[in-house]
C-alpha cells in the first residue's frame, strides 16, 4: 500500500487562514514543506481518506489525479476533513473522461447530512448519478474497493460518531487514528493480535500531552496509545508510526518535529510525503 499524506495541518492549517502569529509568519516565510494543508491521505491513488477544501490545491501541486478517486472514506463531518461543496463538479460540463465514473462516500450518518446539505443546491442530477453514500458502523469491516475497512470509535465529538479506520489490503494493514484523543478500552479489544504495520497518530498538540478526555492528541499520548497497542499485540517491532494534523498553536516548525521525530522514533508527516508498507 502507497499512503500520500496530502495534508497534514488541523482545521485552520498551518499558517493558519486569519492568523499572524510568530509559527504562521515564519511558516509563510519559509514556504515549502512549512505549509500545511487540511487532512487528507491518498491511499494507491484510488482510496482518500477524507477530502478537505484543499484537495483541489492538492490536485494541483502534487499532480493528483482526482477523478481517480473511486472511494473515499470521511472520519467525520469537521469542515477540514469532508468539504462536499466540491463533488458539485464531479461530472456534467465541469469533468470530462474522468479515470473512474463513480465516487462511493461512506462515513456516519451526520456525513450523509453534510454531503446532502452542501449539494442541494447547486448539483445537477447527473452528477449525482455517479455519487453514492454508505453509512457505516463502528466495527462492522466492509469491502471497500480493494480494502476491508473497519470504522472504529474516535474520541472526538459529541455531535457525531467520528471514525477512524483499520484499512486491510492483503496482508497490510493501516491503523489510521485521526481525529482521535485517546482510544477506548474496546478499541484495544478490537485490534487484539492484529499486527498492523503502519500506525498514523493524530498530534494535533505536538509537544503538550492533552490527556484523558481530550478530542486529539500530543506525543506522550501518542506513546500511550502505541504502549497499549504493543499491550494487545496489535503492534510488531517493525511497525511504523507516523504524526500528523499540527496545530499552528503547538509550533510545528521543521526544527521541532525534527526533534521529535529523533526523541520518539516517529515520522513527522509532511505535505506531500509518501510511504509504502
Ligand atoms: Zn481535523
Ligand atoms: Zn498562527
Ligand atoms: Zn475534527
Amino acid at each position: 500500500m502507497k499512503l500520500l499524506y496530502l495534508g497534514t495541518g488541523a482545521a485552520e492549517g498551518v499558517p493558519a487562514a486569519f492568523c499572524h502569529c510568530p509559527v504562521c509568519e515564519t511558516a509563510r516565510a519559509r514556504g515549502g514543506r512549512e505549509i500545511r494543508t487540511r487532512s487528507q491521505v491518498l491511499i494507491d491513488g484510488t482510496l482518500s481518506v477524507d477530502f478537505p477544501p484543499d484537495a483541489y490545491w492538492h490536485s494541483l501541486r502534487f499532480g493528483v489525479d482526482l477523478s481517480a478517486i473511486s472511494h473515499l472514506l470521511v472520519t467525520h463531518s469537521h469542515m477540514d476533513h469532508f468539504y462536499a461543496h466540491d463533488f458539485v463538479l464531479r461530472g456534467y460540463k465541469y469533468a470530462h473522461s474522468m479515470t473512474s465514473g463513480t465516487l462511493s462516500i461512506y462515513g456516519n450518518a451526520e456525513v450523509g447530512k453534510v454531503l446532502l446539505e452542501c449539494t442541494r443546491r447547486e448539483m445537477r442530477e447527473e452528477v449525482r448519478q455517479g455519487i453514492s453514500f454508505a453509512e457505516l458502523s463502528a466495527y462492522r469491516t466492509q469491502e471497500i474497493g480493494a480494502y476491508a475497512v473497519t470504522p472504529l470509535p474516535a474520541r472526538h465529538s459529541k455531535a457525531e460518531e467520528a471514525f477512524v479506520y483499520l484499512i486491510e489490503c492483503g496482508e497490510k494493514r493501516v491503523l489510521y487514528l485521526n481525529d482521535t484523543g485517546l482510544l477506548y478500552d474496546e478499541v484495544y479489544e478490537h485490534l487484539h493480535g492484529l499486527r498492523v504495520d503502519l500506525v498514523s497518530f493524530d498530534c494535533t498538540f505536538a509537544h503538550r500531552t492533552a490527556g484523558e478526555e481530550a478530542r486529539h492528541m500530543g506525543i506522550e499520548d501518542n506513546m500511550r496509545v502505541k504502549r497499549e497497542l504493543e499491550c494487545v499485540g496489535a503492534v510488531r517491532s517493525d511497525t511504523r508510526y507516523v504524526i500528523t494534523h499540527f496545530s499552528h498553536n503547538e509550533a510545528p516548525l521543521a526544527e521541532n518535529l525534527a526533534k521529535i521525530e529523533r526523541d520518539y522514533g516517529v515520522v513527522a508527516a509532511y505535505d506531500g510525503m509518501e510511504i509504502e508498507i
